[in-house]
């Protein structure tokens, strides 16, 4: 199927699903829907980094066919725990990048959700798509890596892309059961992503230049994965969700806005060309938009609370402060740049929360560090043109990113 033409084939009646990131926050959300419809969903592969006895646990309560463990010895030690245990009997263990995406591409399997953290997840991602799966995409490094990449594949293959990130999945929301990803919407004028704000949205610029890890990670209304949390507090990861709309919903930048929202309400809106906005709302829990992907076009149960309208006394709209919050001004430089600047600003941003997170450098430097690798590899390397490319930019920015990194460090 490619856009606009009819719609995909119906699932059958329980759909196979691969859940990577398993046993992360996208993977709990997940496989929480899948207990409450043990009648729609069969879970058929899980995967997760190196938690081992987590994933033990997760293939003993939803007993797929296939496990993956990224980490090598993660996986010898899941073999290992499976030796004399009947419950884990029969079950394939798979390892590596290589396993991954044997699973996410495997006929076995409908949909793929798409919970990995980072550039990590991209190859899987690229598998399931060249499968021609349902791919409910949270991994937004996959999209800003290889973004264009994406588009080409999906429309060859016939895959069939749903955004899983709250604000793309509200936005999916708004377009409407016949929209597709990856088509340019008709009478849309603007598309409004909505932010937090983060845990620093009243802080000075000095405050955050120091803020603790601690103080990094408490977000004020979701509960995420570390990284995400991180990203959230500088503003980069809506930088980075900028770059995920444009390419799902093939918008320009100047089409693309953000807004401050503090109370996560409102998680992004549509504003067509005739002046009506549409809006998404709900809870701030991401059981519902991974709902609205799983169970698309239909809907289902999520457990997710319903708003409380006599609660909601206000929604306040703020723009955001690009003085304060350095990330979002660079993410939309590189977007304008092409895909081999969000390529380097993917990696170096990777690399600086994960040396912000072990407390090499502090929260302000991580700025810097994204700022130096643009700007000197920006001009060297030619855009990307396939995949083994955006792995080796991606390298390249990591080399670099870890020398500004170690010039950083106390
Ligand atoms: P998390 O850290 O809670 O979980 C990450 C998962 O990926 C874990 O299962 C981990 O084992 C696995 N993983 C980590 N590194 C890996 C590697 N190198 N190879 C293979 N697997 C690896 O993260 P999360 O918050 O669930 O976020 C996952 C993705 O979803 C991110 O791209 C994030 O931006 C996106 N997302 C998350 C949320 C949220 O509410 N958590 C919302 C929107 C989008
Ligand atoms: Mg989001």
């Amino acid at each position: 199927m490619s856009p606009g033409q009819d719609r995909p084939a119906p699932m059958p009646a329980r759909q196979r699903l691969a859940v990577l990131g398993a046993t992360g926050s996208i993977g709990a959300s997940t496989l929480d829907l899948v207990r409450r419809h043990p009648d729609r969903f069969e879970v058929v592969g899980l995967s997760a980094n190196r938690d081992v006895e987590q994933l033990v646990a997760l293939a003993e309560e939803f007993r797929p066919q296939v496990v993956c463990l990224a980490d090598a010895s993660a996986a010898s030690a899941f073999r290992l725990r499976q030796q004399g245990r009947p419950s884990l009997s029969g079950l394939e263990c798979l390892e590596g990048s290589a396993g991954l995406c044997l699973l996410a591409g495997s006929s076995d399997v409908d949909t793929v959700v798409a919970g990995i953290v980072g550039i990590a997840g991209l190859a899987s991602v690229w598998s399931a798509v060249q499968a021609g799966h349902r791919v409910l995409l949270a991994n937004k490094e996959a999209m800003v890596c290889a973004g264009d990449l994406l588009v080409q594949s999906t429309l060859a293959s016939g895959a069939l892309m749903l955004p899983i990130d709250s604000e793309h999945n509200a936005i999916f929301q708004c377009l409407g059961t016949g929209y597709r990803c990856f088509e340019r919407p008709s009478g849309v004028r603007r598309l409004i992503l909505t932010a937090s704000g983060g845990p620093f949205r009243e802080w000075s610029a000095e405050a955050i230049r120091g803020a603790t890890v601690e103080e990094a990670v408490k977000h004020p209304t979701w509960s995420m994965g570390r990284k995400i949390s991180v990203d959230s507090a500088s503003l980069m990861n809506k930088g980075l969700e900028l770059i995920e709309a444009h390419w799902l919903f093939q918008v320009p930048s100047d089409a693309l806005e953000v807004v401050v929202h503090p109370e996560s309400v409102i998680h992004s809106m549509v504003e067509f060309s005739d002046g009506s906005t549409l809006a998404q709302l709900g809870s701030p829990d991401m059981r519902s938009p991974i709902a609205s992907a799983l169970a698309w076009p239909d809907r289902i149960e999520s457990g997710v609370a319903p708003l409380d309208w006599t609660s909601l006394h206000q929604l306040r709209f703020e723009l955001p402060d690009l003085a304060r919050f350095p990330a979002l001004r660079l993410a939309r430089e590189c977007l304008a740049a092409g895909s081999m600047a969000t390529n380097l600003l993917n990696a170096a941003n990777e690399q600086a929360v994960a040396a912000f997170l072990d407390r090499r450098i502090c929260f302000g430097d991580m700025q810097r560090v994204c700022d130096t690798v643009v700007q000197t590899l920006g001009s060297r390397l030619s855009p990307p043109v396939c995949l083994d490319d955006v792995f080796e930019i991606d390298r390249q920015a990591r080399l670099a990113a870890d020398y500004c990194i170690g010039s950083l460090e106390p």
